[in-house]
This record gives structure tokens, C-alpha cells and sequence, in this order.
């Protein structure tokens, strides 16, 4: 029996080269490794998930630093595999300043020393962070305490000139006011010698998207951002040169109870299958398959394909585009240009 394939339409606007640099991705996690909860479940493994970031034109990646010590193992990783990292310390972690060894102070020094020495090169630090504040999660580290480190992290970005790498949940208010006392109310702080950022993982409301863009930064989409309509009409307000998309991997995957799923039906089947390929469960494991519930580097095709539903009329490549060039430019990536 013949069977007729409906095609995505239209046709035409999914012709291209879709390149991606996923700007959020926890690549320490022990998960890539087969560790799930602390349990070995499966192989390791890390090398068959780069391989599927590859097929799916992800060119390069930025892993987070989440902590002095995630921080030395991300630039580790970073140099191993020719991407690049982040340098600070998460709010959720910001307990870590005051129980270390010398106190708040000589971590921020390590910090800095840290950043310092990594500068040039492959595997090089591009930004500090992830570093912001997280009211979600106050019971990992009171506002005060997160507030405290978040300032102190500021001074670093200002000293090297280098973007942060910012994390904001349910925390606008005091987010935007700390940044602003600090220097970074516009431009992105670039007249106190800071040099932007991005706040990634947007999960804000439009007026927030926009007051940050005002102010000088970046925002960076994954999906986490996608979650539910409210999410949806945000991230619409995000403007093409502010643009940024990353997975957030493993965390942040787009399930099918998202809102996010309504404009992932019109992804072509070719697509498709390199952004979302079938997962097994961890019990199930076979090398060379994505595992459920574990979020890869891969799935940014789908984050941009979202975008770009969003931004009726412009074609797939404009989008993922704009992200690439927003990308290398505010962390001089300038590597990457001919890739
Ligand atoms: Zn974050």
C-alpha cells in the first residue's frame, strides 16, 4: 500500500547549514561517565554523545564551571576536547566561600588565580560564572549568602574583561539591583572594564528579558525556557542580537509535556532524528543510544527549531545564525569562524 509522507512546510526554509555552539553544558556531570545518582549504570559513554553534537552541527561547546573544583575539571575537560569553560562559582554552591580552607577570600583568590592562568589558548576560560542568584534553592545557601559571592565574583569579570556567565531563578529584583550597583546597569558593564554577558537558562518573564537586554546582556535559551506558554511568550521577546541557545545538558530536556512540543511537531523527520535520536533507559543502555532523561548537547537543534517557530517568518538558518555570531563574538571565539 502506498504511503503518502506529509512533508514539514514548507520545504525550502529547512535547506542550510545549522551550526550550533551549545553555550550551557554541564560536561563534568558524572552522567556523560555512566553514573546516575552515584551509581554505575552504564559505560561510559562521553564519546559516543560528542559524537551524536557532531552529526547534529554542534561545533563547540562552553562547560560550566560550577565551583572552584568543577571549575578546574571543566577547563581540564575544555583542553582535552578543544572547547571552552567557564571559571566561578553557582549560588547554590556559594556555602563553598565561606567553609573553605582561608575563607571567602582565598577562594575568591583561587578563583582568580584559576582564571588567570587559563586565559590563551585551547580549552581556555571564556567566562566567569556561572555565577547569579537562585531563590529556588535558598536551601543550599540563604540570599544573603549568595548575594555576598555573587558581588565578589563581579570584581573578576571586571578584572579580566572577561562576559559572565550569569544564572537568575525567581531572584529578578535583587539580581538586576546588585548588577547595577556593581556597574553593570549598561552596556553590560563595559564602561567599569567588564565585557557583557549572558544569563542563561532563562526562565523570566518578558518585561525581565527586556529590562536585561537593556541593560547590556545576552539571554540564552534552552529547554527549561520553553516550558510552559508564559516561557513561550518570553522568549519570543528575546531580540536577534541577543540571542544565545545552549541544552543545559544533562539537565533541561524538552519533554513532551512541554509547551515547547506544539512547534517540535513541524521539525523535519531528517532533523529530527539528529536532534532528538531514540533513547534507551540506563538499564537498557547500548553504546552509540542516548539515554533517557539524560539531556545531550545534540538536542540545541531543538531549542533553535523552537526559536525559530517563535519568530514567525524567519528561516531556521537566520536563527541558529545569529545565535552562532552573538556567540563568538561577545566570547571572542573568533577560532571558530571558518568551522
Ligand atoms: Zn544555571
Amino acid at each position: 500500500m502506498p504511503v503518502t509522507v506529509i512533508a514539514a512546510k514548507p520545504t525550502e526554509e529547512v535547506k542550510g547549514n545549522f551550526r550550533f555552539i551549545d553555550i550551557g553544558v554541564n560536561l563534568t556531570d558524572p552522567v556523560f561517565r555512566g553514573y546516575h545518582h552515584g551509581k554505575r549504570k552504564h559505560d561510559d559513554d562521553l564519546e559516543a554523545m560528542l559524537e551524536r553534537s557532531r552529526a547534529a552541527g554542534v561545533k563547540s561547546m562552553i562547560i560550566t564551571g560550577g565551583s572552584l573544583h568543577e571549575s578546574r575539571e571543566a577547563l581540564e575537560l575544555a583542553k582535552q576536547l578543544g572547547f571552552y569553560a567557564t571559571v566561578g562559582c553557582h549560588p547554590t554552591r556559594s556555602k563553598q566561600f565561606d567553609s573553605f580552607k582561608g575563607g571567602p577570600e582565598a577562594y575568591l583568590a583561587a578563583l582568580d588565580r584559576l582564571i588567570g592562568e587559563n586565559l590563551n589558548g585551547r580549552g581556555r576560560v571564556v567566562a566567569v560564572g556561572e555565577c547569579g542568584l537562585d531563590y529556588d534553592r535558598t536551601h543550599f545557601a540563604p540570599p544573603d549568602v549568595q548575594q555576598r559571592h555573587f558581588r565578589s565574583q563581579l570584581a573578576l569579570a571586571k578584572k579580566y574583561h572577561l562576559p559572565l556567565f550569569l544564572h537568575s531563578r525567581a531572584a529578578h529584583s535583587d539580581f538586576v539591583t546588585i548588577l547595577r550597583e556593581e556597574g553593570f546597569g549598561e552596556d553590560g558593564g563595559r564602561g567599569a572594564g567588564a565585557n557583557g554577558g549572558v544569563v542563561h537558562s532563562f526562565t523570566g518573564t518578558g518585561e525581565e528579558a527586556v529590562e536585561l537586554m537593556d541593560m547590556g546582556f545576552h539571554i540564552s535559551v534552552n529547554g527549561c525556557s520553553l516550558k510552559t506558554t508564559d516561557n513561550l511568550a518570553a522568549a519570543k521577546r528575546i531580540r536577534p542580537e541577543k540571542l544565545m541557545l545552549e541544552t543545559d545538558a544533562p539537565w533541561c530536556s524538552m519533554t513532551s509535556t512541554h509547551a515547547s512540543k506544539q512547534h517540535l511537531t513541524s521539525l523535519p523527520v531528517s532533523l529530527n532524528a539528529l536532534y532528538f535520536p531514540p533513547a534507551t533507559k540506563p538499564e537498557a543502555f547500548a553504546y552509540g543510544r542516548p539515554v533517557k532523561g539524560r539531556n545531550e548537547p545534540c538536542a540545541i537543534g531543538g531549542v533553535g527549531w523552537v526559536m525559530h517557530r517563535l519568530n514567525e517568518g524567519v528561516p531556521f538558518e537566520k536563527v541558529t545564525e545569529k545565535a552562532w555570531k552573538n556567540t563568538v563574538q561577545l566570547f571572542g571565539l573568533h577560532e571558530l569562524t571558518d568551522q
